[in-house]
């Protein structure tokens, strides 16, 4: 058993002292499973090449007789030796550096191979490494594992345990994969990957052992989030909304506008959650101005109906106030009480909310992590969403879970994930996509120009006020300094109120009070100010359609989804629109952000460009470092086996036998052993 290698403690391989094991220890490693399971990172190749395939300054190696006598000469410290060696008929010159001992095995005629660099002008090789073939020469033709090693353990001492630690114990290490599963992606069996991958015999073993491991990691890992899921699935413990459709169907007929069709699917697919006895837990995910808040409401109307409270947790003031602006008036009709809980309320405005929510008069809470604390309590909390559910660490989605008894759960992000990444993080979830934007909407026209041409950029902001419509205009952003963020917006202010002194200009930053933002965005929805010079306070989610402009300064300093999600602050109504980024040509790495801004307004694709220029560790941020790290498997090139994995642990829970069938008792071993069925689920 698999177990049984992971209870060997690595001490028990010969060799093996107690101080190489702490080493070991320091590297993950303290059982033998643990030792098979140290996979080399690269392989060195000791393949033999021929004198037409060696390129010059490559490493190779080459096999070739002795034909003259080498000679040795010594230039102070370094004694160098030089000898002619015959390969494929031709002579070659090898030179060694400090290996004056090996002067007496040269003799005429023997066999040798050699490895090192190759000078194809001089047609001489500097030798590394060289092996006798009557002694063995047990490198030379196959690839070596590198491993990664510290302290006193060698390149060779890790090879030689592993090696030993193969031979000893490579038949017990047990299959894990279901036959059905290693047949249908003809898969090596696992014995045969390990082995693989520690000694390739060729490039194509070595991949196929390590297409089986990569399938295995990425399969397992799937299978928790899967098995969780089906398990959550089991138990009848949710709350069953009775959903009335035709509630919902009049709700829908009277908001000012047509739902697209993909909103109408999403709003289908959460109703059918809501109604069921399970709780609901459901990503939404839409790109900016795709129009996630309406579902949101018709969700949350649908609570409230159902006799239950709502709650809607979203980053910033700013978004919570013009939610429950904008949802308070949506709900009025119903007499639907909307209320807001942030933290700069005052101390008698947070007891009248506490207490109301409370005794169930509030039915739908709009705030930010104000909702989280241990004081606000709910009468009958029945759905809880969340919005730029990114933005939140998985403790504080479950913290506002559990302020009910197994709510239904809504996330909804408007950070496009890549589908594969949304499967890795959200595996547990059911994910909901609103791919088309409202009708009418026009792509955003996105222009990146430089410093100088300030002047162009104060003539359009010009034409679009004297059209009637507004611009935003984003400050540089500052990371290590809010004060300096702050400052760059009175500046710009300032300049702007001067160059345009026929504008009326807002000015919105982080340490202004919660009554003066809340002011300068009421303004400037309201359209009474042309020009909202802003710092990224109004980054995410903030709705205001008659602004046509979105002005960043500096945009080489923001990340491509942020500058996507500025960008998504225009284009919310079926007025052309434009974003203009300036930005320093020069800058490192800036031009590709500003490239593909201007290729595309798709938020998946610049997503998917976001994840290929930062990494997916980077890309989520420490917060949603949920992002787990594989041994063997890539995020970024093992996308299509992630997927592949998804659907196959999928298939696999659904199957009745998969929980009692004495098959996959080795996988539910798994899923024990990694604590599942005990510890707090995966958010
Ligand atoms: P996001 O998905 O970025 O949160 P919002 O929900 O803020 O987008 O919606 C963007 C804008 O589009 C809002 O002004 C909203 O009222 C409007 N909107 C949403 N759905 C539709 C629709 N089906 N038709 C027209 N406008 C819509
Ligand atoms: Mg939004």
């Amino acid at each position: 058993m698999l177990q049984n290698l992971f209870d060997i403690p690595v001490q028990k391989l010969r060799g093996v002292s107690s101080q190489k094991a702490g080493e070991l220890h320091a590297l993950g490693v303290s059982s033998v499973g643990d030792l098979l399971e140290y996979y080399p990172f690269r392989y060195e190749d000791y393949r033999i090449r021929t004198l037409q395939e060696m390129k010059d300054g490559e490493k190779v190696t080459v096999q070739g007789t002795v034909t003259t006598l080498a000679s040795l000469q010594r230039y102070g410290r370094t004694a160098r030796l030089l000898c002619r060696v015959t390969v494929e008929g031709m002579l070659i010159t090898a030179v060694w550096f400090n290996r004056a001992f090996l002067k007496d095995q040269l003799t005429i005629g023997r066999e040798i191979t050699l490895t090192g660099k190759w000078d194809q002008r001089r047609r001489q090789l500097t030798v590394a490494e060289s092996e006798f073939p009557d002694r063995g020469a047990a490198k030379t033709g196959t690839l070596q594992p590198v491993y990664s090693v510290g302290g006193s353990l060698t390149q060779a001492w890790m090879r030689k345990k592993i090696g030993e630690a193969l031979d000893q114990y490579g038949d017990r290490i047990p299959e894990l994969l279901p036959e059905e599963l290693l047949e249908r992606h003809r898969l090596v069996p696992r014995r045969e990957a390990v082995l693989r991958l520690h000694r390739p015999e060729n490039t194509t073993a070595g991949q196929e052992g390590r297409r089986r491991m990569v399938y295995e990691e990425l399969f397992l890992f799937e299978l928790k989030l899967q098995a969780y899921r089906a398990a959550s699935r089991k138990q009848p413990d949710g709350i069953a909304h009775p959903i009335s459709s035709d509630e919902i169907r009049s709700f829908v007929a009277a908001l000012p506008f047509e739902l697209t069709e993909s909103q109408k699917k999403v709003i289908n697919e959460i109703a059918y959650d809501m109604k069921r006895p399970y709780a609901m837990n459901r990503l939404l995910q839409g790109d900016v101005g795709s129009g996630k808040t309406v579902v949101s409401a018709v969700a949350l109307y649908a609570s409230v109906r159902a006799g239950y409270q709502g709650a809607l947790m979203v980053p910033t003031e700013i978004l919570a106030e013009q939610h429950a602006r904008s949802l308070g008036k949506l709900f009025e009709p119903y007499g639907i009480q909307v209320g807001l809980l942030t933290g700069s309320l005052t101390d008698r405005k947070r007891k009248d909310i506490l207490a109301s929510l409370q005794m169930g008069l509030t039915d739908i809470v709009i705030g930010t992590h104000a909702l989280i604390q241990d004081d606000v309590v709910f009468r009958k909390l029945g759905l809880v969403v969340t919005d730029e559910q990114h933005r939140f660490g998985v403790n504080q989605r479950s913290i506002l879970r559990k302020k009910g008894l197994h709510p239904d759960v809504l996330a909804m992000t408007a950070t496009p994930i890549p589908r594969t990444l949304a499967i890795t993080v959200f595996g547990d979830m059911d994910v909901s996509t609103i791919r088309e934007r409202p009708k009418g909407r026009q792509p955003v026209k996105t222009y990146w120009v430089k410093h100088d041409m300030m002047d162009r950029v104060l003539s359009l902001i010009r034409k679009e006020a004297e059209l009637g419509r507004q611009t935003f205009f984003i400050c540089p952003l500052i990371e290590e300094s809010e004060k300096l963020d702050v400052q760059n917006a009175i500046d710009l202010h300032a300049q702007l109120r001067q160059a345009l002194p026929e504008l009326a200009i807002g000015l919105l930053h982080g340490r202004m009070s919660s009554a003066e933002k809340e002011e300068a965005m009421a303004t400037f929805a309201a359209g009474s100010t042309n020009v909202l010079v802003s710092t990224t306070v109004i980054e995410v989610g903030v709705d205001v359609p008659n602004a046509t402009l979105m002005i960043v300064m500096d945009a080489e300093r923001f990340g491509l989804s942020q500058l996507h999600q500025l960008r998504g602050r225009v284009g919310r109504s079926d007025l052309p629109s434009y974003c203009v980024l300036i930005a320093d040509p020069k800058s490192e790495n800036g031009q590709e952000r500003m490239k593909a801004m201007t290729d595309t307004d798709d938020g998946f694709e610049i997503a998917r460009r976001d994840l290929e220029l930062r990494g997916p560790g980077e890309f989520f941020g420490t917060k949603q470092s949920g992002v787990p790290e594989f041994r063997v498997a890539n995020l970024m090139e093992d996308f299509e086996t992630l997927e592949q994995a998804r659907d196959d642990a999928a298939e696999l829970t659904a199957k009745p036998e998969f929980w009692t069938s004495s098959s996959y008792a080795g996988l539910r071993d798994y899923l024990h052993r990694e604590a599942l069925f005990a510890g707090e689920p995966l958010d």
